[in-house]
């Protein structure tokens, strides 16, 4: 990349998210493409307004199975196998919690116990019920809800991705707020904020190079309310219905896929740290960094990242030292 190539940075607002698309040339057209691109995949995975093709199926919940397009059903599909081995903390059929809680919208409160637990019997994700033949999804019981938040930015980001390099661009970067996936390599890598958690937007804790990889965060600090002096934040625990409670703040993943990024934030901030990193001894494809609550920085490892840390209230440490 020649030094004095400047950056173009376009920017929209779509899935109630600030996105930012970076190109190394002046291409409104294609700018116009991606945030179009991103718009169609909204239209599809959205929960948030009464249209889209999810809300079909969750609407047909203990009827019928609903037919869907290709793009759906994959993402369904994958999300359904990270969310059924037991250990897992990622639920594809957590909506009827997610949607009780409201937690980041208006009207978001602590439902009483007996909701709770009334909500469970309907978020089983053994109840997605998949036929690959035609295409469709039935939910076998009425009232179930699936919802795509914590993987759909995961899977756009890398179609937008795709999309880029079909186009020749060979550097470029796509933010849809927590999901930041990379083209290339601009001055030997792109570099990439880690917030601090709970801090005004802007404050970072660090900073994380990469050259074409996706780096996803999830942290508690992101959609949460307060109520009688606790925090609830929007990461719920598939198992209790409660938020996740343990010693995170935040997990970031890097990978070469986003959707990886998006399944193994969630993971991970169930694991915790040790479970956590004893689960990517076994995937060298899958980096992360755990910020806990405790202010440190674990590093699972770093083979396809450098780090930095940019804030002295917290502490390092490299599993890999
Ligand atoms: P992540 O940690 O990746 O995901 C957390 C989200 O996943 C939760 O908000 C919940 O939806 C879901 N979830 C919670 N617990 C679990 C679990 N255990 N397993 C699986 N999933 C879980 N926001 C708006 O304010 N307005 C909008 O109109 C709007 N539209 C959207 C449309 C789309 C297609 C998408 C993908 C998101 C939209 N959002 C919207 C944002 C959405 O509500 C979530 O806040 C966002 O997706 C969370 O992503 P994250 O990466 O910040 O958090
Ligand atoms: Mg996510």
């Amino acid at each position: 990349m020649p030094k004095d190539e400047s950056v173009y940075s376009y920017s929209a607002v779509l899935m109630g998210s600030p996105i930012l698309l970076k190109l190394f040339r002046r291409d409104e057209a294609l700018a116009g493409r991606v945030f179009a691109l991103i718009k169609r995949y909204e239209d599809l995975f959205t929960v948030n307004r009464a249209e889209s093709e999810v809300m079909d199926i969750n609407r047909a919940a203990g009827q019928r199975p609903v037919s869907v397009s290709a793009a759906v059903y994959q993402l369904i599909k994958c999300a359904k196998a990270a969310s059924v081995p037991p250990a897992s903390a990622f639920n594809l059929a957590i909506g009827p919690l997610v949607k009780r809680w409201r937690i980041g919208f208006q009207g978001d409160s602590v439902p009483p116990e007996v909701d709770i637990q009334a909500l469970l019997a309907i978020t089983q994700p053994q109840d997605v019920l998949l036929d690959d033949a035609r295409q469709s999804v039935f939910l076998a019981k009425p009232g179930m809800e699936i919802d795509l938040g914590a993987i759909a930015k995961g899977y756009i980001a890398d179609r937008v991705r795709d999309l880029l390099r079909k186009e020749g661009v060979r550097e470029g970067l796509i933010n849809l707020g927590g999901n930041v996936q990379t083209l290339g390599a601009p001055e030997g890598g792109w570099s990439i904020g880690l917030q601090k958690p709970f801090a005004a937007s802007g404050e970072l804790v660090g900073a994380i190079e990469v050259v074409d990889k996706s780096v996803v965060t999830s942290g508690t600090y992101e959609r949460y309310f307060e109520q009688d002096g606790r925090r609830y934040h929007h990461i719920l625990n598939p198992h209790t219905g409660y938020p996740l409670d343990n010693e995170l703040d935040s997990v970031t993943i890097i990978s070469t896929d986003s959707l990886d990024g998006d399944i193994w934030t969630t993971l991970l901030y169930g694991a915790g740290v040790e479970a956590g990193r004893q689960w990517l001894a076994r995937r060298p494809d899958i980096e992360a960094i755990f910020v806990t609550k405790r202010r440190e920085i674990f590093l699972s490892s770093r083979r396809h990242f450098r780090f930095t840390l940019l804030d002295d209230g917290y502490r390092l440490i490299d599993c890999t030292a």
